[in-house]
Protein backbone atom coordinates (compact mmCIF):
# COMPACT_ATOMS: atom_id res chain seq x y z
CA UNK A 1 0.00 0.00 0.00
CA UNK A 2 2.98 2.33 0.91
CA UNK A 3 4.77 1.38 -2.41
CA UNK A 4 1.45 1.84 -4.11
CA UNK A 5 0.83 5.48 -2.69
CA UNK A 6 4.82 6.58 -3.34
CA UNK A 7 4.22 5.51 -6.97
CA UNK A 8 1.35 7.37 -7.47
CA UNK A 9 2.88 10.33 -5.46
CA UNK A 10 6.08 10.06 -7.78
CA UNK A 11 4.18 9.32 -11.07
CA UNK A 12 1.86 12.30 -10.44
CA UNK A 13 4.32 14.40 -9.68
CA UNK A 14 6.43 13.50 -12.86
CA UNK A 15 9.80 14.29 -11.24
CA UNK A 16 11.42 12.27 -13.24
CA UNK A 17 10.57 14.46 -16.10
CA UNK A 18 11.61 17.51 -14.94
CA UNK A 19 14.13 18.28 -17.74
CA UNK A 20 12.20 21.44 -19.71
CA UNK A 21 9.69 23.33 -18.90
CA UNK A 22 6.81 21.95 -19.95
CA UNK A 23 5.92 19.32 -17.54
CA UNK A 24 6.22 22.18 -15.27
CA UNK A 25 4.13 23.91 -16.46
CA UNK A 26 1.52 20.79 -16.68
CA UNK A 27 2.18 20.42 -13.06
CA UNK A 28 2.00 23.20 -11.59
CA UNK A 29 -1.17 24.31 -13.14
CA UNK A 30 -2.48 20.76 -12.48
CA UNK A 31 -1.51 21.21 -8.84
CA UNK A 32 -3.18 24.83 -8.37
CA UNK A 33 -6.15 23.76 -9.49
CA UNK A 34 -6.48 20.88 -7.21
CA UNK A 35 -5.39 23.24 -4.36
CA UNK A 36 -7.56 25.82 -5.60
CA UNK A 37 -10.60 24.31 -5.77
CA UNK A 38 -9.69 22.66 -2.18
CA UNK A 39 -9.02 25.82 -0.60
CA UNK A 40 -12.37 27.27 -1.94
CA UNK A 41 -13.92 24.47 -0.12
CA UNK A 42 -12.42 25.25 3.54
CA UNK A 43 -13.34 29.14 3.06
CA UNK A 44 -17.07 28.11 2.01
CA UNK A 45 -16.96 25.87 4.83
CA UNK A 46 -15.68 28.43 7.11
CA UNK A 47 -17.73 30.89 6.09
CA UNK A 48 -21.09 28.94 6.43
CA UNK A 49 -19.71 28.09 10.15
CA UNK A 50 -19.16 31.95 10.85
CA UNK A 51 -22.99 32.54 9.18
CA UNK A 52 -23.85 29.82 11.63
CA UNK A 53 -22.83 31.52 14.70
CA UNK A 54 -24.08 34.75 13.40
CA UNK A 55 -20.84 36.65 13.14
CA UNK A 56 -21.39 37.68 9.47
CA UNK A 57 -24.02 39.93 8.64
CA UNK A 58 -24.03 39.83 4.88
CA UNK A 59 -26.11 37.49 2.85
CA UNK A 60 -24.18 34.25 2.42
CA UNK A 61 -24.14 33.62 -0.97
CA UNK A 62 -22.58 36.65 -1.06
CA UNK A 63 -19.77 36.00 1.46
CA UNK A 64 -19.09 32.66 -0.33
CA UNK A 65 -18.71 34.20 -3.98
CA UNK A 66 -16.65 37.37 -2.97
CA UNK A 67 -14.87 34.53 -0.23
CA UNK A 68 -13.97 32.01 -3.19
CA UNK A 69 -13.17 34.62 -5.76
CA UNK A 70 -10.90 35.91 -3.50
CA UNK A 71 -9.20 32.53 -2.81
CA UNK A 72 -9.14 31.45 -5.92
CA UNK A 73 -7.08 33.79 -7.27
CA UNK A 74 -4.84 33.76 -4.00
CA UNK A 75 -4.29 30.60 -3.97
CA UNK A 76 -3.73 29.71 -7.69
CA UNK A 77 -0.88 32.31 -8.05
CA UNK A 78 0.77 31.39 -4.90
CA UNK A 79 0.69 27.31 -5.92
CA UNK A 80 1.76 28.01 -9.69
CA UNK A 81 4.43 30.32 -8.33
CA UNK A 82 5.98 28.15 -5.57
CA UNK A 83 5.84 25.13 -8.15
CA UNK A 84 7.52 26.69 -10.99
CA UNK A 85 10.19 27.93 -8.25
CA UNK A 86 10.36 24.35 -7.63
CA UNK A 87 10.33 23.17 -10.66
CA UNK A 88 13.36 25.08 -11.85
CA UNK A 89 15.08 23.44 -8.83
CA UNK A 90 14.46 20.47 -10.21
CA UNK A 91 15.43 21.13 -14.03
CA UNK A 92 18.64 22.83 -12.89
CA UNK A 93 19.34 19.38 -10.74
CA UNK A 94 18.46 17.43 -13.77
CA UNK A 95 21.03 19.22 -15.97
CA UNK A 96 23.47 18.76 -14.06
CA UNK A 97 23.38 15.68 -13.06
CA UNK A 98 22.79 14.78 -16.94
CA UNK A 99 26.31 16.81 -17.30
CA UNK A 100 27.97 15.09 -14.58
CA UNK A 101 26.96 11.50 -16.33
CA UNK A 102 28.54 12.78 -19.46
CA UNK A 103 31.09 14.09 -17.76
CA UNK A 104 31.94 10.53 -16.31
CA UNK A 105 31.82 8.84 -19.67
CA UNK A 106 34.05 11.66 -21.69
CA UNK A 107 37.29 11.40 -22.21
CA UNK A 108 38.57 14.71 -21.41
CA UNK A 109 41.23 15.17 -23.76
CA UNK A 110 40.20 13.80 -26.65
CA UNK A 111 36.30 14.14 -25.91
CA UNK A 112 35.59 10.70 -26.81
CA UNK A 113 34.01 7.69 -24.74
CA UNK A 114 36.57 6.81 -21.83
CA UNK A 115 36.99 3.44 -21.22
CA UNK A 116 34.61 2.56 -18.48
CA UNK A 117 32.14 4.31 -20.57
CA UNK A 118 33.06 1.63 -23.94
CA UNK A 119 32.99 -1.40 -21.99
CA UNK A 120 29.66 -0.46 -20.50
CA UNK A 121 28.18 0.18 -23.71
CA UNK A 122 30.59 -3.08 -25.18
CA UNK A 123 28.68 -5.29 -22.98
CA UNK A 124 24.91 -4.48 -24.38
CA UNK A 125 26.24 -5.52 -27.75
CA UNK A 126 26.16 -9.27 -29.27
CA UNK A 127 27.29 -8.99 -32.41
CA UNK A 128 29.96 -6.64 -34.22
CA UNK A 129 33.44 -5.89 -34.53
CA UNK A 130 36.25 -4.33 -32.41
CA UNK A 131 39.04 -2.43 -33.70
CA UNK A 132 42.00 -1.65 -31.05
CA UNK A 133 44.02 1.18 -32.76
CA UNK A 134 47.39 1.96 -31.00
CA UNK A 135 49.27 5.11 -32.24
CA UNK A 136 52.73 3.89 -33.22
CA UNK A 137 56.36 4.71 -31.71
CA UNK A 138 54.11 7.80 -29.80
CA UNK A 139 57.19 7.24 -26.88
CA UNK A 140 59.58 8.80 -29.89
CA UNK A 141 57.25 11.77 -30.49
CA UNK A 142 56.60 12.84 -26.70
CA UNK A 143 60.53 12.65 -26.20
CA UNK A 144 61.14 14.76 -29.95
CA UNK A 145 58.44 16.72 -29.31
CA UNK A 146 57.19 17.26 -26.01
CA UNK A 147 54.50 16.33 -24.07
CA UNK A 148 51.92 18.41 -24.93
CA UNK A 149 52.79 17.97 -28.58
CA UNK A 150 52.13 14.53 -28.11
CA UNK A 151 48.73 15.81 -26.56
CA UNK A 152 47.83 17.70 -29.86
CA UNK A 153 48.80 14.04 -31.77
CA UNK A 154 45.97 12.37 -29.23
CA UNK A 155 43.42 14.81 -30.22
CA UNK A 156 44.59 14.86 -33.65
CA UNK A 157 44.15 11.13 -34.29
CA UNK A 158 41.00 11.14 -32.24
CA UNK A 159 39.40 14.01 -35.01
CA UNK A 160 40.22 11.55 -37.82
CA UNK A 161 38.33 8.85 -36.16
CA UNK A 162 35.26 11.08 -35.44
CA UNK A 163 35.51 11.69 -39.26
CA UNK A 164 35.58 8.82 -40.64
CA UNK A 165 33.76 6.60 -38.33
CA UNK A 166 30.15 8.18 -37.14
CA UNK A 167 26.95 6.56 -35.58
CA UNK A 168 26.23 3.72 -35.07
CA UNK A 169 29.52 3.05 -34.10
CA UNK A 170 31.11 4.19 -31.19
CA UNK A 171 34.80 5.55 -30.22
CA UNK A 172 36.95 5.14 -27.52
CA UNK A 173 40.23 6.48 -26.07
CA UNK A 174 40.76 3.20 -23.71
CA UNK A 175 44.20 4.26 -22.36
CA UNK A 176 47.05 6.37 -22.96
CA UNK A 177 47.72 6.72 -27.08
CA UNK A 178 45.35 4.03 -27.18
CA UNK A 179 41.61 3.92 -29.21
CA UNK A 180 38.91 1.44 -29.53
CA UNK A 181 36.21 1.53 -31.89
CA UNK A 182 33.16 -0.81 -31.61
CA UNK A 183 31.75 -1.38 -35.22
CA UNK A 184 27.88 -2.23 -34.65
CA UNK A 185 25.28 -3.27 -37.55
CA UNK A 186 28.31 -3.41 -40.43
CA UNK A 187 28.79 -6.02 -43.20
CA UNK A 188 32.82 -7.37 -42.34
CA UNK A 189 34.01 -6.02 -45.81
CA UNK A 190 32.42 -2.67 -44.89
CA UNK A 191 34.89 -3.02 -41.21
CA UNK A 192 37.67 -3.92 -42.91
CA UNK A 193 37.25 -0.83 -45.70
CA UNK A 194 36.34 1.35 -42.86
CA UNK A 195 39.23 0.31 -40.48
CA UNK A 196 41.44 0.46 -43.66
CA UNK A 197 40.53 4.42 -44.24
CA UNK A 198 40.95 5.26 -40.68
CA UNK A 199 44.34 3.61 -41.07
CA UNK A 200 45.74 5.35 -44.19
CA UNK A 201 43.80 9.33 -43.42
CA UNK A 202 46.16 9.30 -40.22
CA UNK A 203 49.21 8.33 -41.91
CA UNK A 204 48.09 10.81 -44.86
CA UNK A 205 47.58 14.04 -42.39
CA UNK A 206 49.97 15.85 -40.58
CA UNK A 207 49.47 17.04 -37.23
CA UNK A 208 49.78 20.59 -36.64
CA UNK A 209 51.66 21.26 -33.04
CA UNK A 210 53.23 24.49 -31.88
CA UNK A 211 56.03 25.26 -34.77
CA UNK A 212 55.78 21.94 -35.83
CA UNK A 213 53.98 19.32 -38.46
CA UNK A 214 54.04 15.65 -37.01
CA UNK A 215 53.93 12.70 -39.32
CA UNK A 216 51.69 10.06 -36.99
CA UNK A 217 50.86 6.36 -37.90
CA UNK A 218 48.72 3.73 -36.09
CA UNK A 219 48.42 -0.44 -35.97
CA UNK A 220 45.47 -1.81 -35.62
CA UNK A 221 44.14 -5.13 -34.31
CA UNK A 222 40.49 -6.52 -34.98
CA UNK A 223 38.38 -8.85 -33.18
CA UNK A 224 34.69 -10.45 -33.54
CA UNK A 225 32.22 -9.60 -31.01
CA UNK A 226 30.21 -12.89 -30.34
CA UNK A 227 27.51 -13.46 -27.95
CA UNK A 228 29.62 -15.99 -25.83
CA UNK A 229 32.51 -13.67 -25.48
CA UNK A 230 32.89 -10.96 -22.92
CA UNK A 231 34.50 -7.70 -22.83
CA UNK A 232 38.06 -8.95 -21.82
CA UNK A 233 37.99 -12.13 -24.66
CA UNK A 234 37.06 -9.92 -27.53
CA UNK A 235 39.78 -7.25 -26.29
CA UNK A 236 42.98 -10.43 -25.63
CA UNK A 237 41.56 -11.30 -28.60
CA UNK A 238 42.12 -7.71 -30.60
CA UNK A 239 44.89 -7.08 -28.90
CA UNK A 240 46.92 -9.98 -30.03
CA UNK A 241 45.94 -8.94 -33.81
CA UNK A 242 47.59 -5.71 -32.83
CA UNK A 243 50.42 -7.45 -31.31
CA UNK A 244 50.94 -8.88 -34.64
CA UNK A 245 50.43 -5.46 -36.42
CA UNK A 246 53.26 -3.90 -34.16
CA UNK A 247 56.02 -6.88 -34.89
CA UNK A 248 55.65 -6.90 -38.35
CA UNK A 249 55.94 -3.45 -39.13
CA UNK A 250 53.56 -0.96 -37.72
CA UNK A 251 51.35 0.98 -39.81
CA UNK A 252 48.87 -2.03 -40.36
CA UNK A 253 46.01 -3.81 -39.51
CA UNK A 254 45.37 -7.75 -38.45
CA UNK A 255 42.09 -9.61 -37.95
CA UNK A 256 42.09 -12.35 -35.59
CA UNK A 257 40.65 -14.46 -37.90
CA UNK A 258 44.03 -14.10 -39.69
CA UNK A 259 46.03 -15.26 -36.85
CA UNK A 260 46.99 -18.71 -36.54
CA UNK A 261 44.88 -20.61 -34.54
CA UNK A 262 47.65 -21.31 -31.96
CA UNK A 263 46.77 -17.31 -30.91
CA UNK A 264 46.66 -17.97 -27.07
CA UNK A 265 50.74 -18.52 -27.62
CA UNK A 266 52.98 -16.21 -26.59
CA UNK A 267 52.21 -13.73 -30.03
CA UNK A 268 56.41 -12.95 -30.35
CA UNK A 269 56.32 -16.69 -31.84
CA UNK A 270 53.10 -16.45 -33.91
CA UNK A 271 54.45 -16.97 -37.41
CA UNK A 272 52.24 -14.57 -39.37
CA UNK A 273 50.69 -15.14 -42.54
CA UNK A 274 51.14 -12.60 -45.29
CA UNK A 275 47.34 -13.16 -45.78
CA UNK A 276 46.93 -11.14 -42.33
CA UNK A 277 48.93 -8.29 -42.71
CA UNK A 278 47.43 -5.58 -44.80
CA UNK A 279 50.50 -3.45 -45.60
CA UNK A 280 50.60 0.45 -46.05
P1 LIG B 1 54.37 1.21 -30.07
O1 LIG B 1 54.55 1.62 -31.48
O2 LIG B 1 54.89 -0.17 -29.81
O3 LIG B 1 52.99 1.39 -29.58
O4 LIG B 1 55.31 2.16 -29.22
P2 LIG B 1 54.88 3.40 -28.32
O5 LIG B 1 56.08 4.25 -28.10
O6 LIG B 1 53.71 4.07 -28.92
O7 LIG B 1 54.38 2.68 -27.02
P3 LIG B 1 54.81 2.82 -25.52
O8 LIG B 1 53.79 2.03 -24.76
O9 LIG B 1 56.26 2.44 -25.34
O10 LIG B 1 54.66 4.35 -25.17
C1 LIG B 1 53.47 4.97 -25.00
C2 LIG B 1 53.74 6.34 -24.42
O11 LIG B 1 52.54 7.12 -24.37
C3 LIG B 1 54.25 6.30 -23.02
C4 LIG B 1 53.50 7.38 -22.28
O12 LIG B 1 54.38 8.28 -21.67
C5 LIG B 1 52.75 8.09 -23.38
N1 LIG B 1 51.44 8.61 -22.96
C6 LIG B 1 50.46 7.95 -22.33
N2 LIG B 1 49.38 8.76 -22.14
C7 LIG B 1 49.71 9.98 -22.66
C8 LIG B 1 49.03 11.22 -22.77
O13 LIG B 1 47.88 11.39 -22.36
N3 LIG B 1 49.68 12.26 -23.36
C9 LIG B 1 50.95 12.11 -23.84
N4 LIG B 1 51.53 13.16 -24.43
N5 LIG B 1 51.64 10.94 -23.73
C10 LIG B 1 51.03 9.90 -23.16
MG1 LIG C 1 51.87 3.05 -29.14
MG1 LIG D 1 50.03 1.66 -26.29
Amino acid sequence: MKKQIEAWVIRDIGLTEFDNWDPVLRFATRLSVRISIIACLMVAGLLILLHGFGLLLNPLMRDIAIGCGITLIVSFSLTMLSSMYMGYAVIHLARTRLEFQQMSRTDMLSGLLNRRAFIEDLSQVERGHLLVIDIDRFKQINDRYGHLAGDDVIVSVATTLREVVGPPHLIARIGGEEFAILFRETEFAEVIALSERLRRTVANRLVDSVQQSIAVTVSGGLADITPIRDFSAVYAAADRALYVAKSSGRNRLVHERDLPRTAHVEPSIIDIPDAAISAA
